[in-house]
């Protein structure tokens, strides 16, 4: 790609800032153009108290584009998940085979400012406030409004990149070629953003190295630690029904659902109500398009290309991940029409596997972590790897801990439950595996699992 090219991102989220990074090394002139103000500037309220679960597809990202040192101090360290029960019993399950392999928790608005100074350090562009409005498929305008003085502009440029999530107007213009595939699908659950607020001495008030749970059926809620003392939590709830967003709708009513369904972590959280009424409710939708470009000229990738639901705490690590593999096309081909055409082929696959896995961890997650018999096919899981390292990986752990390509993940994943169902169904110890079974079905049905 001959001369300065120059390259617009629309949003400057958790994406647009990291690929900049990395667009701008390869010599590349790069601005950002993001609606939102400047939130370094402006106390925003809405996402401030989420935290993420980072893990090793993004860490590989962010090693690449030399800024996951930096990160080091806003991250911690989740080991395992904390299971709670109504009673207040605590039951750990580690996420992986031992200590290496652990999920880190990061507030997404540090990430987003780490990620944003990180970019400017280097010399890019971030305009706040400018909305884009649309997108023109032959030129590579880009149309923009400006949120505080009301102005519209347009801009011109080589290549326009839609790194602006879920609701991505770059996609919204897409939508209207001949030809484009396009699926939404909303879970009838909505979210919240709730707070556990750090102890008298700063300090986490429960076990600062895990991601705790309150798994009850068909609603739970979840607390991320913070580096200040406090988890950021996120009650997830049907938006109608019984227990829902619906019925919850003055303080007698949510402090009566809480006190009942959640008393050890009701106690911790002094700013429910005002936090439970002055946070919106979120929605979770599932995005699947294609194709993500249109002539060498412009891409969606992140969330604007396969927005997932949030259970299996991968959608900014396969966010990240397009950009590792972007970038690894651009390296070895000239010309933008080819890079976008080979990464829609490459990627689509497999984020649409990892959508498909996200949908279904929701049910692992709010239910079945809470089932003696999950709990246990889980340790058989864990016997299993040990036995066979680098074959028998648990699907969790091909998914979180591997680079493995999501789609590659799912489909060991169904080998595997199927042989997990086999050994685990008739016994109730571990010291009963049929290890001459497990033998022959991990030999017959699985092959060494490679990384990338
Ligand atoms: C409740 C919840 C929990 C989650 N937990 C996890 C987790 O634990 N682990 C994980 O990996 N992922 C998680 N995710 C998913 C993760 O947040 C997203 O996958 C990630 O933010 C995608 O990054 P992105 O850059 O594509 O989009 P975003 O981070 O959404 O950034 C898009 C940016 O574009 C801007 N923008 C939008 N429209 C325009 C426009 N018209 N003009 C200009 N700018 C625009 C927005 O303001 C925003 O700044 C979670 C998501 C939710 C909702």
């Amino acid at each position: 790609m001959a001369g300065k090219q120059k390259i617009t991102l629309i949003g400057s989220g958790l994406t647009g800032p990291l690929l900049a990074i990395e667009l701008l090394r390869r010599g590349f002139d790069v601005e950002i153009f993001e609606r939102r103000p400047d939130m370094r500037k402006v106390n925003m309220r809405a996402g401030r108290s989420i935290n993420l679960a980072l893990s090793t597809r993004g860490i590989h990202a962010l090693t690449q584009a030399g800024v996951w040192e930096e990160m080091q101090r806003i991250i911690i360290k989740m080991k395992g998940r904390m299971m709670h029960s109504v009673s207040g019993e605590l039951t750990f399950q580690p996420y992986g085979k031992d200590e290496t392999e652990v999920i880190n928790s990061i507030s997404r608005a540090e990430l987003n400012i780490a990620l944003m100074n990180a970019a400017e350090e280097r010399g890019v562009q971030i305009h706040f406030n400018q909305r884009c409005t649309g997108f023109d498929l032959k030129s590579g305008a880009v149309y923009l409004h400006d949120e505080v003085t009301g102005q519209n502009q347009s801009v011109g440029s080589d290549v326009v990149i839609g790194t602006d999530g879920s609701a991505s107007a770059i996609r919204t213009e897409m939508l209207k070629l001949n030809r484009f595939n396009f699926s939404q699908q909303y879970l009838n659950y909505g979210y919240k953003e709730l707070t556990i607020a750090p102890g008298s001495d700063g300090m986490h008030q429960i076990e600062t190295n895990a991601l705790h749970i309150w798994p009850r059926g068909n609603l739970m809620l979840i607390a991320l630690p913070n580096i200040d003392g406090a988890f950021g939590c996120i009650l997830f709830l049907p938006f109608e029904g019984p227990d829902s967003f619906e019925v919850l709708k003055d303080e007698a009513s949510v402090l009566n659902f809480f006190q009942t369904r959640f008393p050890d972590a009701v106690s911790l959280m002094p700013h429910l109500l005002e936090n439970y009424f002055g946070n919106p409710t979120g929605s979770m939708v599932t995005i699947k398009c294609s194709p993500w470009h249109v002539n060498g000229k412009a891409l969606l990738l992140g969330d604007s290309a396969h927005a997932i639901v949030p259970f299996f705490g991968q959608g900014l690590n396969c966010a990240f991940e397009d950009c590792t593999i972007l970038l690894g096309l651009l390296d070895q081909h000239a010309d933008w029409a080819t890079v976008f055409e080979k990464f829609d082929s490459v990627r689509k696959n497999d984020t649409d596997a990892i959508a498909d896995l996200a949908v279904e961890n929701f049910v692992e997650m709010r239910d079945r972590v809470a089932d003696p018999r999950f709990l246990f096919r889980k340790k058989i899981e864990l016997a299993l790897e040990a036995k066979y390292p680098g074959i028998f990986v648990p699907k969790y752990a091909m998914v979180t801990f591997h680079r493995v390509p999501y789609s590659v993940a799912a489909q060991r994943g169904r080998v595997q439950d199927r042989m997990l169902g086999e050994l685990c169904d008739s016994i109730d110890r571990i010291e009963d595996l049929d290890w001459d079974k497990a033998e022959s079905l991990v030999r017959r049905e699985l092959t060494p699992l490679g990384d990338s």
